[in-house]
């Protein structure tokens, strides 16, 4: 396995190459990444290509028995380049041009910037093609971060015009399945259609859409050419990868499909970054390592895993000691393999001074220094435990579309995707079961349970593979909104919601209430008495062949369900009708995991417990995500601690 840092050997003096490469050594590491930032030295003035500064790092590496990750450079480009040709400089929504300086602010769509990338990209790689220290090639770094996947320049108009021209056999099938009779937007031409730059009230909800899927095919055209031409040039011993940034749900890319050719998926692990008080949730930090094994389905690396705090203008909290350590633990539970560090020392120069390393600026080999190496050696017994395959029985599904069709239009000042899927997520988190997060085009046949947050966007198709997955004995649960909309965004005509899963869910809709973002309101459930509140949206439920779990209980509404579960088939099918509680939830998925007979596990809140099976024994990995002491099968675990313990299957 792959153990190590990202270091930067370009941004010091280099008489401390020897030095640094000896204390990376003594972290136990044996892989570095280098040079995704560099485009520069390697290409000072247009087509005078020079390397000899990485040959000279990579001979020093090798020395020292170290492999290599390389990043290909494009994500900064040299300011000759943007100097001699400004079209490659992307747009914001209101025509400022990102200048040169910060990074990633190119314009996918440009040709100018995709040649000069293919041209780097071919001659780094074909000058390392037979480098047998170098296994891993990482393509560009972090796609679509920071805005960067958002660009409004002329080159993306007339690039959306075109796309637009492809998908729809002609301007009145698209004015026709848009609905530009709306507000008297019809169009004559293809070159009439605007993208949506600000303008009085909003855009139609079908171009925006359009406009997601092109700002996705922008950013994945130009990953996938990259990487093509990696496949091509590289060395049989080298593997293809990309680094998967946070926020995923907030960018305007497919990232299954940015990462279909490459042939492991990398993440960038920052569960704390600048300006945080806290972490985030230990159950969205595990939801982001779900997510990036289920890109290719399979396990994955971290080749930035935070250790120190992190902040550009603005520091977040510093991770307390052995808290780091304890979230490497959880990203090797969740099924990452190999491990880099972010990052080997702190700059004290440049935009990230503030991004503190695993040594800081002082170059002392302190308490994370050792916390770094504790990691390495601790983990590295468990190599096999590691490459094992995790079979979840749970899968929670996304729909790039169907976020973005949520990001035209919020509808609830309170919702926020990522949340709504969470809120679904962390009732089964919470008692420690494995869970699968995957794109919705996945089999779902061999799960037992289906978990589906707020998906607006069902057509007659994917409701008949519900159908299915529920007449063979599954488990569904959706949450609200489901099934209200066609794959232009546009809402059914005579349809009652929730649409196509109406005969599945056996229930009804008639009426529904955004609720604004402090609003709640209450449910109640009549056998046990029980309330609990519901904030965000309500849908306003008439059962059919529905049992009732929660009904409203304000005025108006008392007959109305909040929360319905049906049986179909052989299977059952929930529905919640708005942001309900996790009281609820928990309660929802307990009852799941006993009649599914889902493995799964009562631990205290914030004692995470992963479950790995090899060769017939269990491996507990057992996180304490708090301050306070804690024990499992009687063994403690002390404040932020991390173990794998063995299970006696
Ligand atoms: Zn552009």
């Amino acid at each position: 396995m792959y153990l190590g840092v990202d270091y930067y050997p370009e941004h010091w003096p280099k008489e401390m190459m020897k030095q640094d490469i000896q204390g990376i050594k003594g972290l136990g590491a044996n892989m570095v990444r280098i040079g995704e930032f560099a485009w520069h030295l390697m290409e000072k003035e247009e087509g005078q290509f020079d390397f000899s500064f990485f040959d000279e790092v990579i001979a020093e590496l090798k020395k020292e028995g170290f492999s290599v990750m390389f990043g290909t450079p494009t994500a900064t480009f040299p300011a000759w380049l943007a100097n001699k040709y400004p079209d490659i400089l992307s747009e914001d929504e209101n025509g400022n041009v990102r200048v040169f300086g910060g990074r990633r602010q190119y314009c996918f769509n440009s040709d100018v910037y995709r040649k000069y990338s293919a041209i780097i990209t071919q001659k780094l790689v074909e000058h390392y093609r037979d480098e047998e220290a170098i296994v891993a090639w990482q393509i560009d770094n972090e796609f679509g971060h920071e805005g960067s996947d958002m660009c409004y320049c002329e080159q993306c108009h007339r690039g959306f015009q075109s796309f637009l021209k492809k998908k729809y056999n002609s301007i009145d099938e698209l004015n026709e399945r848009w609905g530009t009779i709306f507000w008297g937007q019809t169009y004559n031409e293809f070159t009439e259609i605007p993208i949506p730059k600000p303008t009085i009230t909003t855009h139609n909800p079908a171009l925006k859409l359009a406009w997601a899927r092109f700002r996705s095919e922008s950013v994945n055209s130009y990953a996938h050419e990259m990487t093509a031409i990696v496949h091509d040039a590289k060395g049989s011993h080298q593997r293809v990868t990309t680094n998967v940034s946070g926020g995923f749900f907030g960018k305007w890319f497919d990232h299954a499909e940015n990462v279909k050719t490459m042939d492991f998926v990398s993440y960038d692990n920052y569960p704390v970054w600048g300006g945080l008080e806290k972490p985030i949730a230990p159950s969205a930090i595990a939801m982001a390592h779900d997510f990036n094994r289920g890109l290719l389905d399979k396990n994955y690396w971290i080749v930035e895993e935070l250790m120190g705090a992190q902040g550009h203008d603005v520091i977040g909290y510093l991770p307390r000691p052995n808290q780091a350590k304890m979230w490497s633990y959880q990203a090797f539970a969740h099924g990452c393999t190999d491990m880099l560090y972010f990052r080997w020392r702190g700059m004290t120069k440049g935009a990230e001074q503030f991004c503190f390393g695993v040594v800081d600026h002082d170059n002392r080999y302190g308490r994370k220094y050792e916390e770094v190496k504790s990691v390495f050696t601790d983990i590295s017994q468990y190599e096999n435990v590691l490459n094992s395959e995790i079979q979840a029985e749970i899968a929670i599904i996304y729909d790039y579309n169907n976020i973005w069709s949520w990001r035209s239009q919020q509808q609830s000042a309170g919702f926020d995707f990522t949340v709504e899927l969470l809120r679904l997520y962390e009732p089964f988190f919470n008692q420690n079961a494995s869970i699968d997060v995957i794109p919705v085009d996945r089999d779902f046949a061999k799960y037992k349970v289906i978990v589906v947050p707020v998906l607006q966007l069902i057509d007659e198709k994917l409701a008949a593979r519900f159908r299915e997955f529920a007449e063979n004995g599954g488990t569904l649960i959706f949450s609200y909104r489901a099934g209200l909309k066609d794959s232009d965004n546009n809402i059914y005509l005579g349809k009652t919601l929730p649409g196509y899963i109406a005969d599945i869910t056996g229930i009804e809709i008639y009426e529904t209430e955004s609720l604004s973002s402090t609003q709640t309101v209450e449910i109640v459930n009549d056998e046990t008495g029980k309330r609990a509140e519901l904030s965000v949206w309500r849908d306003l439920i008439t059962p059919k062949t529905a049992s009732v779990l929660y009904r409203y209980d304000d005025e108006f509404y008392r007959s109305s369900a909040a929360v319905t579960k049906n049986d179909f088939g052989k299977g059952t099918v929930y529905y919640i009708g708005g942001g309900v509680g996790s009281d609820v939830l928990n309660e929802i998925a307990s009852e799941i995991l006993e009649t599914r007979e889902i493995w799964h596990l009562e631990t205290s809140e914030d004692l995470e417990v992963y479950r790995r099976i090899l060769d017939g024994e269990e491996y507990f990995f057992v996180m304490n995500h708090s301050s306070e002491k804690m024990t499992f099968r009687e063994e403690l675990v002390p404040p932020f601690a991390s173990k794998v313990i063995k299970g006696s299957l």
